[in-house]
């Protein structure tokens, strides 16, 4: 595939203070169009700009979007790299699959990811956990109001410099189980990585956030019995010395930090069940106080304690509202590996 390069004339000043997360963007995007029967053409990497869309364009009225969500990290030694970037490609994909998006050969999409981020790499900020989120993202793009098979659309890859998740210390989050909104069902578009679920979430989310919970925990859609994952994470718990995890039931999304984390854990030896969690399992462990360790796992936060669950009324604190020695070794390896701290033993790491 060929990308064809423009770089900007007014480059902008870096900044490198008061990060936070998505909020500052670097100087150029990808970009690439689909038409039906033309296939993708025309990928560049153009100047960051607003889009000109067409009011009628499909993304608007009938929500077809899918995106991504990655990092480019900065070594010791000053170079640049990504964790498992063929995997976002796949799922992509995938998800693609299930909104009715056109797919992108799988080498195509990668070499657009690596040719993106070597343009931008000056952007990768060097600070202790700071890295370059990434995110590409996919729309339908058809200029009329029909409910109709999607014959356009755009593929864009955006990037934002992004401060320490944990800029204040890794502590451990307060979680609401709810128990009305559902995020997914089975058949649905739970595991594809779309706009559309979140959408759905956002009121269950605001609930929360005004009783001063960080997210929500789902739980399944059709009996509301089962956990399955929270706002942008999955979650794993230790249950009196077993690590468990929802299974991947097609409502969950396939978190590449949770399949990493699974495949880390079982190279060290240590036996991790997926499988359905219920409610009452949970309960009836953090009352009799097996419960040991709670964590979410997602690319942002890598893994992320949970320290209170709130259900009906009541709230259950777990490992002194402290983080568990499993959750911050999972943390200390994985950063180890995403910063080249350590050797790469799975093969996990491309250079930029
Ligand atoms: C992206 C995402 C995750 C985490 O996936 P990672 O690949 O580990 O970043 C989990 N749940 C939802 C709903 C997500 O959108």
């Amino acid at each position: 595939m060929e990308i064809k390069i423009t770089k900007t004339e007014n480059p902008k000043e870096k900044q490198t203070e008061n990060l936070g997360f998505g909020k500052v963007f670097t100087d150029h995007m990808f970009v690439m169009d689909y038409e039906r029967g033309k296939g993708w053409s025309n990928a560049r990497i153009i100047p960051f700009e607003n889009l000109n869309l067409h009011p009628a364009a499909t993304v608007f009225h009938y929500g077809a979007e899918i995106f991504e969500g990655l990092k480019a990290y900065r070594t010791k030694d000053g170079s640049v790299q990504l964790f498992r970037p063929i995997e976002n490609v796949r799922r992509m994909n995938n998800s693609a699959e299930r909104i009715g998006l056109p797919q992108i050969p799988e080498e195509d999409m990668l070499s657009a990811i690596l040719e993106f981020v070597k343009v931008e790499q000056d952007w990768v900020p060097y600070g202790e956990g700071e890295s370059l989120y990434l995110r590409p993202f996919m729309f339908g793009n058809d200029e009329h109001l029909g409910v109709h098979s999607i014959n356009r659309a755009s593929f864009l890859i955006i990037a934002s410099p992004s401060g320490s998740y944990y800029a204040e210390g890794i502590n451990p989050v307060k979680i609401m189980i709810e128990d009305q909104d559902v995020r997914a069902v089975r058949g649905g578009t739970g595991y594809a990585k779309c706009g559309g679920n979140y959408a759905a979430a956002t009121r269950a989310g605001e609930k929360a956030e005004k009783l001063g919970f960080t997210q929500v925990l789902w739980l399944d859609g059709v009996e509301r019995k089962y956990i399955e994952e929270v706002g942008a994470m999955n979650v794993m718990m230790k249950i009196d010395g077993e690590i468990i995890t929802p299974m991947l039931s097609g409502s969950i999304l396939p978190g590449i930090t949770r399949k990493s984390i699974i495949e880390l854990l079982k190279s060290k030896g240590y036996k991790v069940t997926e499988r359905k969690i219920s409610i009452d399992e949970i309960i009836d462990a953090l009352k009799s106080g097996k419960m040991e360790e709670f964590w979410g796992c997602g690319t942002a936060a890598v893994v992320s304690p949970v320290g209170e669950l709130y259900y009906e009324g009541e709230t259950y604190v777990i490992n002194d509202n402290k983080i568990g020695e499993t959750t911050q070794m999972l943390y200390n390896t994985l950063t180890d590996i995403q910063w080249g701290r350590t050797e790469d033993k799975f093969g996990w790491i491309t250079r930029i």
